[in-house]
């Protein structure tokens, strides 16, 4: 097995990932905010983190996957008038904020169903891990990294030497904590200070979900429930911590700020972040029309496996443009996998036993795509070259199939390509022939018997006559092949 690289943000390198500990990797991904349906860009990263996931388990290392759902205090925009997000949605849509997490936690995870994304070993939401945040806090207190005043809890940034370091900013270049700063808080030290306790006063006097604290009633700060979930699952330091670079400030500055204070080591040893999709060139937004939603591509008769594939076509850390014909590039070129797949199954299926040449030929060649197959995985997660050792074994394939001196032998092909989905999750192991219809199959024989006569013409017009309802004859050397145009 290889050595896995991975592009640590900490460091600004590609570094050899072990684990902490062996056989098992703790890895913490970032979720999402429960007040409305996900768009394709959080798709993005998800995607990547559970290419990263497939990866490591390919490694025969254990994953530990955790990420959190944020049900609460999520702010809504620098706009916004110090409301909540799942308040918003609660609101637009006149039902209750337990009813709006409920119904886009769900809307969520069966998004991630339809993308082949696997589940974390611990989803959990905000809300459910409200008192380990405030003992955070109070630890943040006992530290003197905290203050209170009369509006928040905050984090003393100028305490926390090396705040910059993660995010290689300095402070007076960086927009003061966007989400916060917009409610005008008069009582900060510092403009670059957080909120680790919002209080139910002023603005947010009706803020529907608050609890006791020793500091009053309120809600958490945002970025306190990733410190305090992925460590009570994971302890500290723990290895992996991934998101998207819309992350790197404030986020997880801030959660390395509050985890690292708090305990005196670090709180991940490996940080990934996912470059951002753009849509049709640009940011996407929602004043443009480009925030698409997988509902959106399902509409427009795409299956999310095509945006799945398309997203491996480019590396996690480069930005990928989304337009609507790179997404149906994309289904075609899944589309031609498949069919490889079924036309692999099909020779496995009527292959003759190879004398030992070939088949040592034949283990010497996919012994070699998976030297490279892996080379370009495991070398922080390259899925675009990983797709093309793919391709490169199957224009192989074509060729010597074509000039009738097969060299790879289908049956073990196949095998490995099913392996090689194993990480890249676009579930070429289901692939089922097309049902192909009483009457199809008719013609398709009363062309064989024209072709067996060699009466090219009637031959011909049946080709037609099938092409023209949506099927395909293709002559196989036992045999035809019938397959969906
Ligand atoms: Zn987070």
């Amino acid at each position: 097995m290889q050595k896995i690289l991975l592009y640590n943000y900490i460091s600004r390198k590609k570094e050899i990932f072990t684990p902490l500990h062996k056989g098992w990797v703790g890895l913490y991904t970032c979720g999402p905010t429960v007040y409305n349906y996900q768009h394709i860009g959080n798709y993005r990263t998800y995607i990547y983190e559970d290419i990263l996931r497939r990866t490591l388990e390919h490694a025969k290392l254990k994953v530990k996957h955790v990420m959190n759902i944020t049900d609460v205090g999520h702010l809504a925009s620098d706009a916004d008038e110090g409301e909540d997000k799942l308040e918003t949605g609660a609101r637009r849509e006149g039902k209750n904020v337990q009813e709006i997490v409920k119904f886009y936690t769900d809307a969520f995870v069966a998004d991630t169903q339809k993308l082949n994304i696997k589940r974390p070993a611990v989803l959990t939401p905000a809300t459910a891990h409200i008192k380990k945040q405030i003992a955070l806090v109070k630890k943040l207190f006992e530290k003197g990294y905290a203050y209170d005043t009369s509006e928040a809890v905050y984090f003393d940034v100028s305490k926390f030497k090396g705040y910059e370091k993660f995010s290689r900013q300095k402070l007076s270049q960086t927009r003061t904590g966007a989400r916060e700063e917009v409610i005008i808080h008069t009582q900060k030290r510092n403009p670059h200070d957080f909120v680790l306790w919002f209080k139910t006063v002023g603005r947010f006097e009706r803020h529907i979900m608050h609890w006791p604290s020793p500091w009053g009633e309120g809600f958490p700060g945002w970025h306190l429930e990733c410190s305090a979930i992925s460590t009570n699952y994971l302890s500290q330091p723990f290895d992996i911590h991934t998101g998207g670079v819309d992350h790197i400030y404030p986020h997880h500055t801030n959660e390395i700020a509050q985890s690292e204070a708090v305990e005196g080591k670090q709180l991940a040893r490996f940080f990934l972040e996912g470059e951002h999709l753009l849509v049709q060139g640009g940011k996407m937004a929602k004043s443009s029309g480009t925030m698409f939603t997988l509902r959106d591509l399902e509409e427009k008769g795409f299956n999310p496996s095509a945006f799945r594939y398309l997203v491996l076509t480019a590396h996690y850390r480069t930005k990928l443009n989304f337009t609507w014909e790179s997404l149906a590039a994309a289904e075609q070129s899944l589309k031609r996998l498949k069919d490889f797949v079924l036309e692999l199954k099909d020779a496995s299926a009527d292959a003759k036993d190879r004398n030992n040449t070939v088949r040592a030929e034949s283990r010497t060649r996919l012994a070699k795509a998976v030297v490279e197959f892996e080379k370009a995985i495991f070398s922080d997660l390259d899925t675009p070259k990983a797709l093309a050792v793919i391709w490169k074994l199957i224009n192989e394939y074509r060729k010597s199939a074509e000039e009738k001196k097969l060299k790879i032998d289908p049956k073990a092909a196949l095998m490995l390509i099913y392996n090689f989905d194993n990480i890249l999750g676009l579930d070429l192991n289901k692939i089922k022939k097309e049902k192909i219809p009483v009457e199809i199959i008719a013609l398709a024989e009363k062309r064989e018997t024209y072709r067996k006569e060699k009466n090219w013409t009637e031959a011909d017009k049946i080709r037609e006559e099938l092409a023209a309802k949506g099927w395909e004859i293709k002559d196989a050397t036992k045999g035809m092949r019938i397959k969906k145009i």
